[in-house]
């Protein structure tokens, strides 16, 4: 029995309820999904704007492979940069306010590659205790001396800074936290960066497509002067917010000014399978960040590149967070509805102004039996529970898209209004 010690370890995950397990869907990602052969309405993807199947896009993938064919071939570095992936990264950096960009074939490597670039031995990475999981493997794997602050604790993260005398300082933090939905404190952290010569990795995952004028990301929305209101015609069906007096909810596409914010110390990384709807990774900085990248980041260099036609996708998707702003005020509307809807159930919704919105059930137990309870009606809406999440948090994390309507929000209310009888 060469693996026993596994089947133990395995074992014992399913007596405690920990095992993971996968539901294979037969249809296309979207808010009607089929799983296991039946039919779902989602709450669970991370395909905030309704983009993994759109026209356009799949559009854009089959001429891509027309043009480009479907593998790369090789790693950037031998002969598998193509084209059309300089053109996307430009069009990203451009797009998100910076002066070059590297793309990566995936989030994960990204933050690998990134962190293991920039810092090693003798250095330190301060990092918010809730990062995701990505960011916490690159501390580790650049051998970096590692400092975990205080979920979004700017005082806390100040001390560890100013104990910390020599080296390299890098700080990495989501941008939007994954399982909680808020937004880190971006000008408060240039601040620390300014003040004790550190740099920041920002990972815009959750926030890229979703945050910002035009969906520029969290960088736009903490720096851009508020946008232009909508035009006339497309106010209409955003007019009627039935905002939750409890909450500040501004919506996601402006945000009050912080114009003067230098941000040239930020390194900025943002996925492309989520908002974007498409998959793969970009880490847009300084240029002379991206050439060190370029020469360092293991994760970029030894892997075979991405496929072409990902990239003639991804500019198609780009040029739809440009043109449709009104996806972003769909979700701030379908946001506003759901806190609204909740106010009277027994358990809170976190404070998110973001598509994440969790709500905080407390016990592994009873999350997982909320799930249950939803599926069973025809609602996927994932339990998540520690370790993912601290001990006494378990919650229900729902995710909204613009894909989603009003109807579709009030199904998941009855639902929950009735589980909680
Ligand atoms: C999803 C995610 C990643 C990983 O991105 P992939 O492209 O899926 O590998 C990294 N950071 C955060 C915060 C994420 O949510």
């Amino acid at each position: 029995m060469p693996f026993a010690k596994l089947h133990t370890e395995l074992e014992s995950r399913a007596a405690q309820g920990l095992l993971r397990r996968r539901r294979t869907l037969a249809s296309a990602q979207g808010v009607r999904i089929t799983v296991d052969g039946k039919s779902y309405l989602s709450f669970c993807s991370n395909d905030y704007l309704g983009l993994a199947s759109h026209p356009k896009l799949i559009e854009a993938l089959q001429q891509g492979a027309q043009q480009f064919g479907v593998g790369a071939g090789a790693s950037h570095l031998v002969s598998g940069h193509f084209e059309t992936h300089q053109q996307f990264e430009a069009a990203f950096a451009e797009f998100v306010g910076k002066p070059a960009a590297l793309a990566f074939s995936t989030g994960y490597m990204a933050n690998l590659g990134v962190v293991q670039a920039l810092v090693g031995r003798g250095d330190t990475v301060f990092a918010d205790k809730l990062n995701h999981a990505s960011l916490n493997d690159a501390m580790l794997l650049s051998r970096a001396e590692v400092k975990r602050y205080r979920h979004n604790d700017m005082a806390h993260l100040a001390g560890l800074l100013s104990q910390t005398k020599s080296g390299r300082k890098l700080i990495i933090t989501d941008a939007v936290f994954s399982m909680d939905g808020d937004i880190a404190p971006v000008p408060e952290l240039l601040a620390l960066c300014e003040q004790y010569d550190a740099w920041l990795l920002l990972d815009d995952a959750h926030g890229f497509g979703v945050l910002g004028e035009q969906g520029r990301g969290t960088l736009s929305y903490c720096k851009s002067p508020p946008a232009p209101l909508l035009q006339s015609g497309e106010r209409e069906s955003h007019a009627d917010y039935k905002l939750n007096p409890d909450r500040e909810l501004s919506p996601l596409w402006k945000r009050g000014g912080r114009g003067d914010l230098n941000t040239s110390r930020i390194i900025y990384m943002a996925t492309l399978g989520k908002a974007a709807g498409v998959s793969g990774a970009c880490v847009a900085a300084e240029q002379v960040v991206i050439d060190t990248l370029l020469q360092n980041a293991r994760s970029y260099i030894y892997t075979t590149a991405s496929p072409p036609a990902l990239s003639v996708a991804l500019l198609a998707s780009l040029q739809i967070l440009r043109d449709e702003d009104w996806r972003r005020g769909k979700l701030q509307q379908l946001i506003a509805q759901l806190c609204a809807g909740v106010r009277d159930l027994p358990w809170q919704m976190m404070a998110s102004s973001t598509p994440i919105q969790p709500l905080l059930v407390g016990g592994n137990e009873a999350a997982l039996s909320l799930s249950d309870g939803l599926r069973e009606r025809g609602i996927w809406v994932p339990a998540i529970r520690p370790p993912t999440v601290p001990q006494g948090t378990a919650r229900l994390r729902i995710t909204l898209s613009a894909a989603h309507t009003e109807n579709d929000i009030d199904e998941l209310l009855k639902a929950l209004h009735e589980l909680a009888h």
